[in-house]
Order: C-alpha cells, then sequence, then structure tokens
C-alpha cells in the first residue's frame, strides 16, 4: 500500500537559527524529505538566518553538507537534493540590532504562507517576535515556531508567553515539542479512539499502572552549561513525558481537532496531584567505565543537578483514581529506549493451574528506537504438553501488513513542519498548556531546592539509582526493562 502524499500550501518559511546544530542536523535534513516526497512545492522557498554573513550560495553548501552527514540514505539523490537547495536562500540578521532586516522584508512574497522557525537561543524569542512586528515582517496569518525550553519556571514561561502575545495571536504560535510528532505517538490517538475495544478498559477499574521512560545512553556532553542550571525535569519532565501522560491519560476530545485536544490534555495536567517527597528520586550519573562523570561533564564539582529523575504521578479524576503514573528519565542509562507502558490488572480469577499473576496484558508504545505499538497477550504455548501458557506481543503498528517497512515515515520534526504550514496546532503546546505544566513541577523543584537535596550516585550504562526500582518494589511493582 503507497501512502498518498498530499502537497502543502507554497510557503515561505524563515529558520532564524538556520546555520545552528538542530537546523543542520533535523530541520534542514526533514525539510528536504518532504521536497524529495512531493509535499512541498517547487515555488517553496526555505531561507536561513543569522548572525553569520554568509551569501546564499555559502549557505548552501552549509546545508548540502549538513543533510549528507544527517540526512540518511535520501541524500545520496543529488539530483532532488540540488533542486531542494536552490529553493534555499539566505539573510544575515542579528534578532537584537536593526541591520539587515530590511533586506528580509524586501525577500518576503505575498500570498504564500509565512512561517517563521525560532531555532535560536530562547532568550531571542522575544527580540525576533519584535522585529519581524517592527518590520511589517509577518502579517496577521504568518505562523512563528518556538522551540524548547519555553521558560525555566512557571514565572518566565508566563512572561514568555505575554512577550509573543504582543505581537503575535495564540492561534499563530506554534510551540514545539518533537515528541508529539512521532508517527507512534500519533498511533496511540488512533488506537485509542479509533477502537471500541480499548476504551472501555482505560480506566482505573482495568488498568494497574502506567509507565513512561525516555532513557538516553548520552551524557550531557557539551550541553552541559546549559544542562546544570535545568536538569532532567525541566529539559525532559515539564514537557515531553507530561505530554505523552497527557495523550496517554486525557478524555476522548469530541473531535480530533488542536482546541479540543489541548482542552483534554490542560484538564490532565491541571488533575496531577502535588508529589510527596518519597515519590521523587532524583539521579546523577558518577564515573565509571571510563565515562566521566556527571559533574566533570558538567564542569561543576559541587552539582546537585539531576540527571536522571523517577516520579509517581497521581491524576486526581474520576477516571485515574488510584493508578500510578510511573515516570522516569535519565542519561547516561543501559539503553536508549523511550516506551508508554499500559500495564492491566491480574485477572480476577484463574481458571488455570500455576502462577498466572504475571500473565498481564501490556500496551507498550515504543517511541525509540524501534518505534511500534504491541500488546502482550497471553496464549497457549503450541505443541503438546498441556495447557502451558506464554506471553506474545501482537504487533499493532502491523507495518508489514501495511507494506510500509522501509518506507517514507516523517520524522517528527517534518511532519510537525508541515502541520504548521497547513495550519495545524493539534501537536502543538498551547501556552495554558506549558504553564499548567511549570506550575505542577515549580513546587517538586522548590521542593528538593530547599532541602539541599542530593541526587543519588548511578553507574553509567545502568538503569538509575536502585531507590529509582524501590519507588515500584515497594508497592509489588517492577519498571519494564530498558533494552535497546
Ligand atoms: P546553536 O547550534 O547554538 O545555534 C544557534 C543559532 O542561532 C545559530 O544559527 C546562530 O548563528 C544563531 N544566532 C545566535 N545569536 C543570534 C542573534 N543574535 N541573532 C540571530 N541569530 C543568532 O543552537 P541549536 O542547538 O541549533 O538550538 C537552537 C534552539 O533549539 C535552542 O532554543 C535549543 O534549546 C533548541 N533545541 C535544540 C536541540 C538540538 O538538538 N540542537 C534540541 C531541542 C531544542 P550566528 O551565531 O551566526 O548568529
Amino acid at each position: 500500500m503507497v501512502s498518498r502524499v498530499i502537497p502543502v500550501e507554497p510557503f515561505d518559511l524563515v529558520i532564524f537559527g538556520g546555520t545552528g546544530d538542530l537546523a543542520r542536523r533535523k530541520i534542514l535534513p526533514g525539510l528536504f524529505r518532504r521536497f524529495r516526497a512531493g509535499q512541498m512545492t517547487p515555488d517553496s522557498r526555505i531561507i536561513g538566518a543569522a548572525r553569520a554573513p554568509l551569501d546564499a550560495d555559502a549557505y548552501r553548501e552549509m546545508i548540502r553538507q549538513g543533510i549528507e552527514e544527517f540526512g540518511g540514505p535520501e541524500s545520496k539523490d543529488s539530483e532532488s537534493l540540488a533542486a531542494f537547495l536552490d529553493r534555499l536562500d539566505y539573510v544575515s540578521v542579528d534578532a537584537t540590532v536593526e541591520e539587515g532586516w530590511p533586506r528580509l522584508a524586501a525577500l518576503m512574497r505575498d500570498g504564500v504562507v509565512r512561517a517563521f522557525y525560532f531555532s535560536v537561543a530562547p532568550s531571542l524569542f522575544g527580540p525576533l517576535a519584535e522585529k519581524l512586528h517592527e518590520h511589517a515582517i509577518a502579517d496577521v496569518d504568518s505562523r512563528i515556531v518556538v522551540e524548547k525550553p519555553f521558560g525555566r519556571d512557571l514565572e518566565s514561561a508566563r512572561a514568555l508567553n505575554r512577550t509573543l502575545a504582543e505581537y503575535f495571536r495564540e492561534e499563530q504560535i506554534y510551540r514545539i515539542d518533537h515528541y508529539l510528532g512521532k508517527e507512534t505517538v500519533q498511533n496511540l490517538m488512533a488506537v485509542r479512539f479509533g477502537n471500541l475495544l480499548f476504551e472501555p478498559l482505560w480506566n482505573n477499574h482495568y488498568v494497574d499502572h502506567i509507565q513512561i521512560t525516555v532513557a538516553e545512553t548520552v551524557g550531557v556532553e557539551g550541553r552541559g552549561g546549559y544542562y546544570d542550571k535545568s536538569g532532567a525535569m525541566r529539559d525532559m519532565v515539564q514537557n515531553h513525558l507530561m505530554q505523552l501522560l497527557c495523550l496517554i491519560a486525557m478524555e476522548p476530545p469530541s473531535r480530533f481537532e488542536a482546541g479540543a485536544v489541548r482542552d483534554e490534555k490542560l484538564k490532565v495536567i491541571r488533575a496531577l496531584q502535588p508529589v510527596p517527597v518519597h515519590h521523587i528520586v532524583r539521579g546523577q550519573y558518577d564515573a565509571g567505565d571510563g565515562h566521566p562523570s556527571y559533574r566533570e561533564e558538567a564542569g561543576n564539582p559541587r552539582s546537585f543537578t539531576e540527571s536522571f529523575i523517577a516520579i509517581r504521578a497521581e491524576i486526581a479524576n474520576w477516571r485515574w483514581a488510584g493508578v500510578p503514573f510511573y515516570l522516569r528519565t535519565g542519561k547516561k542509562l543501559k539503553a536508549r529506549h523511550s516506551e508508554i507502558a499500559v500495564v492491566f490488572k491480574d485477572l480476577p480469577h484463574t481458571i488455570f493451574e500455576g502462577d498466572h499473576a504475571r500473565h498481564r496484558n501490556i500496551l507498550s508504545i515504543r517511541l525509540q528506537p524501534n518505534e511500534g505499538i504491541d500488546l502482550t497477550v497471553t496464549i497457549k504455548e503450541p505443541g503438546p504438553g498441556g495447557m502451558r501458557l506464554i506471553d506474545v506481543p501482537l504487533d499493532m503498528t502491523f507495518s508489514e501488513a501495511l507494506g510500509q517497512e522501509g518506507q517514507d515515515v516523517p520524522d517528527a520534526y517534518e511532519r510537525l513542519i508541515m502541520d504548521v504550514i497547513r495550519g495545524n496546532q493539534t501537536l502543538f503546546m498551547r501556552g495554558d498548556e506549558v504553564e499548567a505544566a511549570w506550575a505542577w513541577t515549580d513546587p517538586l523543584i522548590a521542593g528538593w531546592e530547599a532541602r539541599n537535596d542530593v541526587p543519588k550516585l548511578y553507574d553509567p550504562g545502568s538503569t538509575g539509582p536502585d531507590d529509582a526500582l524501590m519507588l515500584l518494589h515497594r508497592e509489588g511493582r517492577r519498571w519494564r526493562e530498558i533494552k535497546a
């Protein structure tokens, strides 16, 4: 089965920070893939913008190298690559000075979608919004895409929302969280709301608990300076893990439409309970096996910042009362592995002999490395020897049946950028959602800061500190395996 690619409207997309790491590694290789798939019309243009004094040819060369390095096998298609690079232009502008802006204004065309990607440090979001307004580069239908981090607490997020609101309506602001752009995350919604099967079970009568894990093998490396002021809670939980939690826990929206979906997500965040101290485990990776410690990498020998966090969260509403949501994320762990697991309850009674408590249905939504959804079900072990039961995963992604193996499935960034052009905000965070998420995380952070809480050390390549295991063990549960 071949998927249909519907071209989006012609656009002018300006990427501020167009020479930066994110632009070269993710945004432009992603756009090239959409171009190659026929989703980007030939009359669309991408304009890189940064302070570096480059001309358009030098910028195209920089991006060609980026795509060849990070763009996967598609980058070997030199004909398409040359045609794509032809769509590129470059303007040298500084977000904080006047120079260069009239040239950018002159480049913008009427009659096409205007989108502006803020792939720069958050301190520049406000100045960029102001310049776009001052020079009349953005019109009333223009869209801006804002990268993370969106603030570092409730107060700064509110201030940023207020600044952006001076120049743009909420309908023009796309706060990006690339976890929401993943194929599987959208498939989660299709599976949940497109089938009768799951929704009746999706509550505290049938679900024992839910686990959300985002494990990374990398350390903080070159990002130590930024990360040490942030930590796993701000860098990962407040945005990515909470967004995943919302999609799992929200009530069915009345329509698959931005306002309806985001209203339901917001209700989940607002229903999150304060977390007691003994339901939070913070960790920091130690040195080991030739790896430097977190403190060495962050260049701060007295750092109390967490590179790992596990939280037992609860949602106070009728659907989820009494169901723990275990969240964990960390760096330098055993494997790169992101998964949401819905663990259903034990059978009320088993008619089979032996230990069947472990035969639980588990719906596992894997985000990386191998995106997919599977449902663990119990069946009879085939063959002679009586009634022995085994657990097998039912692959609900059905990639073979759908003929998608090796097919061009857009990655998160490219899908989300196309949504911006289409004007679809469903998979982007609304201002009030971001603020509500900070309102939940702020007191937890303030709590451990006030206690001078020292994170527990853990070995690189492990599953995190032992205390995180205890968070589940003491309730008779255990974490899912972190595996590649
Ligand atoms: P980066 O590599 O440091 O790039 C920053 C870009 O901003 C460069 O193109 C730089 O070019 C430009 N810039 C700096 N000061 C400027 C100014 N005054 N006016 C105009 N342009 C300016 O950063 P990055 O890693 O690409 O990250 C960009 C944003 O994405 C950040 O908000 C980051 O938190 C977020 N993000 C990045 C990643 C990632 O994987 N890299 C992942 C998630 C989120 P010039 O120096 O030439 O001006």
